[in-house]
This record gives C-alpha cells, structure tokens and sequence, in this order.
C-alpha cells in the first residue's frame, strides 16, 4: 500500500495547516480520501499524486465543508464511486458504506467504523496497520463536537481497534495512535470534570463556565467556547451529573450537579 499525503491550501483557525487528502494506492489502483474543497490548485495536486495508479473510488469521512465539496467532481471526472455515509453539504454519495462495510483498493482492505460525535455522519477506515481518522481525531489539537455522548462513545470505539498510526484529516501524521486516543478520553474527562466543579462551586451559567475554565479566552473565541461547552452539558445531564438542561448557552439558566434541579 502507499499512501500519499496531499495538503490542501486551505489554512486557517479550523482547519490547521489545511485538511489533508490522501491517495491510498495499491496494485496500481487509488482511493481518494477527503478531496477537501474545490480548489483548482489543490485538484491538479491530487491528480498528480495518483501518478500512473488508476482511481477505484473516492471517499469522504464526513460532509463538513473542507473535506467533501471536491469528491462528486471527482468521481464524475473519473468516472467512479463516491462512498460516504450520507449526503450532506454539496455531497451526494453514489454508493453510502455502513459500519463494518469494507473497501478494497487491489489487495489493500479499509474497514469502515462509524464513529459519530464530531458529526453524525462521520466515519473512519481501518487498514492493518493505520487508521485514517478524519476529523475524530486530529494532529495538534482537539476537536469541535457536535455530539459529545456519541463522540465519547466513538473514542472508545476506535481506541480497542487503533493501531500505532493514524492519518488524521489536520496536521501531521501521529504514531502514537494508542496513546493518542487514551490522551484524547482523558481530555474529554477532565474536560467533563472542569464543568461539574465549576458548576459545584457556584457557575450558574454556560458563560460562567466559560469565565472560569478557559480563562483569558480571546473574545472572538467566546461564542464557539459557549457552544462546545454546551453540547458537553447535554452529555453531563444526560449522565446525570448535573440537573436537567434545556441546551439554551445563552438563557440565564441556573445549572446545578447532580439530578435535583435547584
Ligand atoms: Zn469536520
């Protein structure tokens, strides 16, 4: 199998140095992974890294915006499948996988697993012997949950599976795969934990919270900070450890731990 990595030019506060694409080639066959966006550029590249290897298909692992709006021209210039576990943002797959489908590029085999939390329809292959994870896990930084019971959930998941290396959708290849997952929950935790003692000692609200655990956060950082602080909320009621919680960030809403509301 060889995989190359192409860099899309895409930088910036949520993508990292850009999303990466990669071509997974085997027996003279390629799958493209994450195409990213309509990028004339960053197209050519990919058309370049596939060298004499011919396209079998091209694949998403989720629909957000810098990974998937490039892989229905590309399946149509190529005239292959495009696999993705459901139609989204400028996305439309020809073929859905499901957990446990597998796709074969010559001899190579990726093991889809539905990993849901950064989104509902994300998912990442498994190979023998590296994960590509899209935008579960990432090089450098954590990530922007939509789900943050499904993701925990999905942590979990693919930490009984990784092996050592994982291509990840941002930044630089990691490959310390296990131990990068173990790090990744304990964050969460700690993360979940944070919330819970602020609460305790007396935040009644999301922007309390945000004051005291991420103190001297940029103002611009602010309104995503509320959001992610939010969707973990709704995980820790869920749990029961704190009150039950409407999921407004900006109500006045008075938080409280355990399952009493106050
Ligand atoms: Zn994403």
């Amino acid at each position: 199998m060889r995989v190359e990595r192409v860099l899309c030019p895409n930088p910036g506060p949520y993508t990292g140095p850009g999303t990466n694409t990669y071509v997974i080639a085997d027996d003279g066959m390629a799958l493209i992974l994450d195409p990213g966006p309509i990028i004339d550029s960053h197209l050519e590249a990919i058309r370049h890294a596939l060298g004499s290897d011919s396209p079998v298909a091209v694949a998403v692992t989720h629909t957000h915006p810098d990974h998937a709006p490039a892989a229905n021209p590309l399946g149509s210039e190529f005239g292959v499948p495009v696999y993705g576990f459901a139609p989204g943002l400028q996305f439309e797959p020809t073929d859905t996988v499901a957990d446990g489908d597998v796709v074969r590029i010559g001899s190579t085999e990726l093991t889809v697993l539905h990993t849901p939390g950064h989104t509902d329809d994300h998912i990442c292959y498994l190979g023998e012997d590296v994960l590509f994870t899209g935008d579960h896990i990432i090089s450098g930084s954590t990530v922007i949950l939509e789900d943050a019971s499904a993701y925990m959930d999905s942590l979990e998941t693919v930490e009984k599976v990784t092996p050592e290396l994982i291509l990840p959708g941002h930044g630089e290849r990691i490959t310390d795969g296990r131990s990068a997952v173990a790090a990744y929950i304990a964050h969460r935790r700690m993360r979940e934990d944070q919330f819970v003692s602020a609460i305790a000692s007396g935040a009644t609200t999301v922007g309390d919270i945000v004051d005291i655990v991420y103190e001297g956060l940029a103002s611009a950082l602010v309104p995503a900070a509320m959001h992610q602080v939010g969707v973990v909320l709704l995980k820790l009621a869920k749990d029961g450890r704190i009150a039950a919680w409407d999921g407004d960030v900006l109500a006045a809403t008075r938080l409280t731990v355990g399952t009493e509301r106050a």
